[in-house]
């Protein structure tokens, strides 16, 4: 297919780095030159400054966002018989950890306004075998934390904050991350703060659960050799904590270019019929890792879906390509078919499934761009 001059990525990743590329390019060549691939002083100080930004004591750096909540899940010692509530509007590793722990994702449905956890739901689901919850800040907007730690609190729950989306969101004075008892983060590329490459990494006011982690994130191990729980391995390499360090410094510049983004989008969408725009909610501000619309598809022939696909590949003609984060919810994926949840359960996120459509979004997205992106849009629904 030929590709439109004046074509619009959903994402593009490659442009960031050329924002930095002299900096980086120094700070991996020293890498290289150093001979200390594993660990070391690079690891530790990317450790330190990301706890810091995030204003908690302890920052365990790791391989993945994946392991992150995997390494929670264990150093909370939740396993099989345990239950964990968590969203079905989100990215599949979300659940996967808790399954892969031996215990069952308790999934509840979602606001129609902020895609994020119903949290009157999650009270409602709560029984004597649920250990904790599994907050995701989706698409960069915080989850209301002081309602969720409440409901926490109340019940003696551990909340771990799946931050994957939302590196830098703050929700009143507070970064997301730092309110629950753990905050978990991806490195992935395509993430406000992303590496070249995979990475993560565990956030923890709480001494006990730091040391736990470290010693399970290396293999068990408490002192050298000397082992006393099955662990796995999990780093940052140091050539992703010095790609990694440079670029913190860039995240807050990064996010309000996003913000300014949304800002620009909400002016011009937010009146057009057929389009729901996305809210921020008050007492909390998105990082915007994706800027997300529904296409109503209410009124409209033929199978729900089948509208906003039309309008996605009728915005890929005009050179506008989208995302559909997700397709799918979780708890009708045949992944979790012996869960026993029944289409119709969890009526809004199956809805959201076939009305979200994900527009270009990332910091260097340009004001002509932005333009093409809305009347593309306004083009297709007219
Ligand atoms: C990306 C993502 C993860 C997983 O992070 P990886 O670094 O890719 O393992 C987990 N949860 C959410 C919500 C994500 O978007």
């Amino acid at each position: 297919m030929i590709q439109s001059v004046n074509s619009v990525p959903a994402f593009d990743i490659k442009q960031q780095y050329e924002t930095i590329e002299a900096e980086v390019s120094a700070a991996v060549l020293e890498v290289l030159a150093s001979g200390r691939y594993i660990g070391g002083p690079l690891v530790e100080s990317f450790e330190q400054q990301f706890a810091a930004y995030h204003g908690v004591t302890h920052c365990i750096a790791c391989n993945s966002g994946t392991d992150a909540l995997f390494l929670a899940l264990r150093a909370l010692e939740i396993g099989v018989g345990d239950e964990v509530i968590t969203t079905p509007f989100t990215f599949v590793a979300t659940a996967e950890v808790i399954s892969a722990v031996g215990a069952k994702p308790i999934f509840v449905d979602i606001e129609n306004t902020t895609f994020n956890i119903d949290l009157q739901q999650v009270a409602a689901a709560i029984t004597p075998k649920t250990k904790a919850i599994i907050p995701v800040h989706l698409f960069g907007q915080p989850v209301d934390m002081t309602a969720l730690m409440a409901i926490a609190q109340s019940h003696n729950l551990a909340v771990i904050e799946d931050c994957a989306q939302s590196t830098g969101a703050t929700w009143g004075d507070a970064k997301v991350g730092s309110i629950g008892h753990i905050g978990c983060f991806s490195f992935y590329p395509t993430k406000n703060l992303g590496g070249c490459g995979d990475g993560g990494a565990i956030t923890t006011n709480d001494a006990a659960i730091a040391a736990k982690l470290r010693v399970l994130k290396e293999h068990g191990q408490k002192n050298r050799y000397y082992y006393e729980e099955v662990g796995v391995n999990s780093r940052l390499d140091a050539l992703q904590a010095a790609i990694l360090q440079i670029k913190l410094r860039h995240l807050d510049t990064w996010n309000n270019q996003r913000r300014a983004i949304a800002t620009y989008y909400q002016q011009f969408l937010s009146q057009v019929p057929g389009i729901i725009a996305p809210q921020e909610v008050a007492g909390g501000l998105s990082v915007w890792n994706q800027y997300t619309i529904r296409i109503s598809s209410q009124g409209r022939n033929g199978s729900s879906n089948t509208y906003r696909d039309t309008v996605r590949s009728q915005l890929q003609e005009r050179g506008v390509s989208t995302m559909v984060y997700y397709p799918h919810p979780l708890h009708l994926q045949p992944v979790y078919q012996h869960l026993g949840y029944q289409p119709g359960q969890l009526p809004v996120v199956e809805q959201a499934c076939h009305e979200v459509l994900s527009l270009p979004m990332f910091p260097e997205l340009a004001q002509p761009q932005q333009d093409q992106v809305i009347y593309a849009l306004k083009d297709c629904l007219a």
